[in-house]
């Protein structure tokens, strides 16, 4: 009875994933990638920025990010914005291939060892033009969400937080 199959949404800010499609473009044929940063919502992430890391370690089918950056990147990104946080990885497919099974489980893997819901998102290479797929961990459950395109997280108000107390 596949027809049951409830979908999970995440919202992703159209910013992020204009920076996806661009990063895979540019680095075509080659991959790319990086790290998925935003807020966790009741009940799903919310994909506020994508961030590209440059790397020589990549080819036509790999991509490994380069050490610590992903720490230093969340650090920067929290800087201007303390809400968010490490919510999973992205990297391009230059051929219309899903997500590998090493990607499956090192999502997984991620999930599990942090005890946070982590996202998997592949820009994958359809004709001329980049495919995104996203997939979310919850422990060892991986599934295929449906992305919601939003505007960027609105700007917190601090003005008001002293004046309701
Ligand atoms: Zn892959």
């Amino acid at each position: 009875m596949s027809g049951q199959m409830r979908s999970t949404t995440v919202h992703v800010s159209e910013s992020a994933l204009d920076t996806i499609r661009a990063a895979a473009t540019l680095s075509h044929p080659l991959e790319t990638g990086g790290i998925l940063v935003g807020v966790h919502t009741s009940r799903y992430p919310w994909v506020t920025h994508a961030v590209e890391f440059a790397t020589v370690e990549r080819g036509h089918t790999a991509y490994r990010l380069p050490a610590g950056v992903t720490r230093r990147a969340v650090r920067r990104l929290r800087d201007l914005d303390p809400r968010v946080g490490y919510l999973g990885d992205w990297h391009s497919h230059p051929m219309d291939v899903p997500a590998s099974a090493t990607d499956r489980l090192t999502t997984v893997t991620t999930a599990v060892r942090t005890m946070q819901p982590t996202l998997l998102l592949i820009a994958r290479r359809v004709e001329d033009q980049y495919a995104i797929d996203l997939h979310l961990a919850r422990g060892v459950r991986l599934r295929t969400c449906a992305i919601i395109p939003t505007g960027d997280l609105p700007v917190p108000s601090t003005e008001n937080e002293h004046t309701h107390g």
